[in-house]
């Protein structure tokens, strides 16, 4: 019997047709929209395929291919199709693109002689069929396995929507669970008073969970003189179908049976994804590899998903007992509860002090513009989520913010390019965050300077890239008839700064060659016709324009 994969649909007009399953085998996700992830949310859902790649993709509605992109990175290879609704549908990390489509990516790789491309397309060049077979699915660009990555935005804007609440329906029964509390200090613009958090454990009494004494009593000095306390919870949920741990759809707060902030993750615009960082207790997820969401907000913080008159930040009268609950649900209206008391002990006023000077803080609202003689530094308005001490250094060892520091703006580098350098071109800004992480920045030359964009804190320094990248065989040696090869594979190592191009000649003429980043790789697949010896020839430059050539005679 034929598998005819039908989505079933809530919340879609009567008279429009459901949408089809973006996928060959039944939806099962291994994470969800609006998960926390390193500097962005999770922008859709994540559908497993067995573990393996080749599952075919079909698009969910009639539509036509607006855009498709080609990358070692990010995405890898990635179809997008915008229909009559309004809506576009994404899918990524596919091994392989099927149809006209498949046709016209190829022959745009020919002619701009070059793995990776993207095209824009209007509609009538690439129309698409509901359940037209589009593409199969794989584990191409930042992938950690086999999966297909597969996103709804909203066409005009481009802002991702929460798939599950738009025609994706996936069957859900089990409750979210919630793990742990904190509590925080708070300005009262929304900031973290340093030092002052306490984390509750929780346990589930009855069906609801509690902190261990469900009475909390927090000292008078926990809170600042004008400021509030705010909440943060941790929590997961898992679909019915799939034990993966994946991210929650609502919270509420009530204070004392009125509701204080609600939170729902239901849409992210792209421009906001990095905004994770103020979202999450940063601190937590960076040290502690835990995931708490915060129910308050500062002002700067633009994502659409609270919902709330105060940001979320309670003011306590000192020896008021104050009853807090907070809801949990996903999107299929499971709910768990967290409920306990809340009071501060009586105690003396706080001294009116300013917790974040600003001769001793770069502050979130506010641009900076640091000049030495051999680095300047440029901060933007809108830089940092919270408030960070002014540690930097322009002279010697140059140095700016903590290492951990999170950044949702780069910061414009200038290193002075000293007159005795020789290679100046050679040159690139390198970042070190902490002990061993080093990051090459993208850099030019403007002037005496050499400048870079940085998202990383630490200390700078000018580095020389001398070295080409290094290319060997990987699947094959030299001295094999390669007639039954499908593929050849070569190991490719960029030492210090990132591989910028990348071609391969057969008897002087130009081939696809893929480039794996991950596996650190390069593929071609052996065209089928080749018979006898052939040059084969191979070209590799990194950023800093050091090429490698690698060529030798092979026989197909
Ligand atoms: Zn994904």
């Amino acid at each position: 019997m034929l598998f005819v994969p039908i989505v079933l649909v809530q919340g879609q007009k009567n008279n429009m047709v459901p949408y089809h399953s973006p996928l060959g085998v039944p939806m099962q996700l291994s994470a969800n929209f609006g998960e926390i992830r390193p500097n962005h949310f999770h922008m859709g859902i994540d559908l497993k395929t067995n573990g393996k790649e080749g599952i075919p993709i079909y698009s969910i509605a009639d539509g036509f291919v607006s855009r498709v992109k080609i990358s070692p990175f990010g995405y890898g290879k990635a179809i997008y199709i915008d229909h009559p609704d309004g809506r576009t549908s994404v899918y990524a990390h596919c091994s392989e693109i099927k149809g006209k489509l498949g046709a016209l990516v190829r022959e745009m790789q020919q002619l701009e002689q070059d793995f990776e491309i993207e095209l824009f397309l209007t509609e009538g060049k690439v129309p698409v069929e509901r359940g037209e077979l589009i593409a199969y699915s794989g584990n191409t660009g930042n992938s950690s396995g086999p999966h297909l990555h597969f996103e709804i935005r909203e066409t005009k804007t481009q802002t991702a929507l929460n798939p599950l609440c738009h025609g994706i329906d996936i069957p859900d029964n089990k409750k979210p669970e919630i793990t742990g509390l904190k509590i925080y200090s708070l300005t009262k613009d929304g900031y973290i008073v340093p030092g002052k958090s306490k984390s509750f454990p929780l346990q589930l009494k009855g069906s609801i969970y509690q902190p261990y004494n469900p009475e909390i009593r927090l000292p008078n000095d926990f809170i600042s003189h004008n400021g509030g306390i705010g909440f943060s919870i941790q929590t997961f949920d898992q679909f019915s179908s799939s034990g993966n741990v994946c991210g929650i759809f609502t919270s509420t707060l009530t204070i004392d049976n009125k509701t204080f902030l609600t939170l729902k993750v239901d849409s992210i615009s792209f421009d906001h994804s990095r905004y994770v960082n103020g979202f999450k207790d940063f601190l937590e997820y960076k040290f502690n590899h835990l995931k708490y969401t915060k129910l308050f907000k500062n002002d700067i913080n633009p994502l659409p998903v609270y919902h709330s008159p105060n940001n979320g930040i309670l003011k306590l009268t000192p020896g008021k007992k104050t009853k807090i609950e907070i809801t949990c649900a996903d999107i299929r209206k499971n709910q768990s509860n967290v409920a306990f008391d809340l009071a501060v002990e009586n105690g003396k006023n706080q001294p009116k002090k300013d917790i974040f000077p600003s001769a001793d803080y770069f502050l979130p609202d506010s641009a900076y513009h640091l000049k030495g003689k051999n680095a300047t530094f440029q901060v933007s308005k809108g830089t940092f989520y919270e408030p960070c001490l002014k540690k930097y250094k322009l002279d010697g060892n140059v140095f700016f913010g903590e290492p951990s520091q999170p950044m949702q703006l780069p910061i414009v580098v200038k290193l002075f390019l000293p007159k005795s350098l020789k290679n100046k071109e050679k040159c690139y800004v390198s970042v070190l965050t902490n002990g061993s992480n080093e990051h090459a920045l993208k850099s030019f030359i403007e002037g005496d300077w050499l400048v870079a964009r940085s998202v990383y804190c630490g200390t700078f320094t000018i580095k020389e890239d001398r070295q080409a990248p290094v290319v060997r065989p990987l699947n094959f040696s030299l001295t094999n008839n390669l007639v039954s090869t499908k593929q050849l594979r070569w190991e490719i190592i960029e030492g210090e700064t990132q591989l910028a191009d990348y071609d391969i000649y057969v008897n002087g003429k130009w081939q696809l060659l893929e480039y794996e980043s991950k596996g650190s790789y390069l593929e071609y697949k052996v065209d089928p016709k080749l018979r006898g010896p052939m040059e084969v020839k191979i070209i590799a430059t990194d950023q800093c324009g050091n090429k490698v050539t690698w060529k030798e005679i092979l026989s197909f």
